[in-house]
C-alpha cells in the first residue's frame, strides 16, 4: 500500500499526536502519497461549530503547519492537504466556497449525519435507523456524487441500519450504481477494522462487488500509529478478494474549481 488519503490531526478534538509523528509513521510504513483530510471546519449560520470538527480559527494553522511539513518532507513523501466533508444540501455551496478559498486540494465524502446535521440531523453510525433515514442518506450521497467535487466516498457503509434486508440491499445498490457510473471509488475504512466497528459491512461490500465498484483503502488515522495500519491490511484484502472488488491504490484528486 503506497497511498492513503484519509488522515486526521489533533484539531478535530478526537485525534492525538503531531502531524510530524503521522508523517514519519507513514514513511516508515512505505507510504509515498499521504493526504490529510481532517473534518472540515464549518460555522453554521447561527454561529454553531460541531465538536468533532476543526474550528474555524484553527484552519490557518492547519494549512500553515501542513504546508511547512510538506516542504520539509518533499523528498520522502508526497503530501496533500484536503478535508473529509459531508454533503449538506443547505450548506454545500458555502462549505465548498470555504474549502476553495483556503486553498484545499481535495475533498473526500464522509457522510455522518442525515439532513444538514444541525440542528435536526442525527448521527447515522449508531442507534436504530431504518428505511426513511437510509433513503435520506443515500440521496445525499447521490447528490454529492453529482456535484463532482469529491475524490472518493469514505466508509460508505457507516450507516447502522435496522430493518428488512431488501430495503438495505435496494438502497445500497442505488448508491453503488451511482458510484460506478461516476467512476468514484468507495473506501474500505481501516478505522472500522481496527476498532471492530459495524463497518466494513460484508453485506454492503457484497453488493458493491456485484455492481462492479472500485475500492480504495483508507487508514482514517486519528493516531500517529494508524498513519500506517499494516495490521488491518489482511482484512481489507479479504473483503476485496471475497467480493471481487477492483482495488485502486491511488486516486486522482478531483479539482475543486
Ligand atoms: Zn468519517
Ligand atoms: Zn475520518
Amino acid at each position: 500500500m503506497i497511498a492513503n488519503y484519509h488522515t486526521h490531526t489533533f484539531r478535530c478534538h478526537h485525534a492525538s499526536g503531531t502531524e510530524r509523528e503521522y508523517i514519519e509513521r507513514a514513511i516508515e510504513g512505505g507510504i509515498k502519497i499521504m493526504g490529510f483530510s481532517d473534518h472540515i471546519a464549518f460555522r453554521f449560520p447561527d454561529g454553531y461549530e460541531s465538536d468533532y470538527r476543526v474550528r474555524m480559527n484553527e484552519v490557518e494553522d492547519y494549512f500553515n503547519t501542513l504546508n511547512r511539513l510538506r516542504d520539509e518532507y518533499k523528498n520522502e513523501i508526497e503530501i496533500h492537504i484536503g478535508w473529509e466533508m459531508e454533503y449538506y444540501p443547505l450548506h454545500f455551496e458555502q462549505m465548498l466556497e470555504n474549502a476553495v478559498s483556503w486553498g484545499s486540494e481535495y475533498l473526500i465524502l464522509g457522510q455522518h449525519f442525515t439532513g444538514n446535521e444541525y440542528p435536526h440531523g442525527i448521527y447515522i453510525g449508531e442507534g436504530k435507523n431504518g428505511e426513511k433515514e437510509l433513503i435520506e442518506y443515500v440521496n445525499c450521497i447521490l447528490e454529492a456524487i453529482d456535484s463532482d467535487k469529491f475524490t472518493y466516498i469514505c466508509h460508505p457503509d457507516v450507516f447502522l441500519y435496522t430493518g428488512p434486508d431488501d430495503v438495505y440491499e435496494r438502497e445500497n445498490r442505488r448508491l453503488c450504481r451511482a458510484a460506478v457510473k461516476a467512476d468514484i471509488p468507495l473506501e474500505i475504512n481501516f478505522l472500522g477494522i481496527r476498532d471492530h466497528r459495524h463497518y466494513p459491512n460484508d453485506k454492503f461490500w457484497k453488493i458493491a462487488g456485484e455492481e462492479g465498484c472500485t475500492a480504495v483503502f483508507g487508514f482514517d488515522a486519528h493516531k500517529a500509529q494508524a498513519a500506517f495500519d499494516g495490521g488491518s491490511l489482511r482484512e481489507g484484502q479479504r473483503i476485496v478478494n471475497e467480493y471481487g472488488l477492483e482495488l485502486t491504490e491511488t486516486v486522482n484528486l478531483k479539482p475543486l474549481k
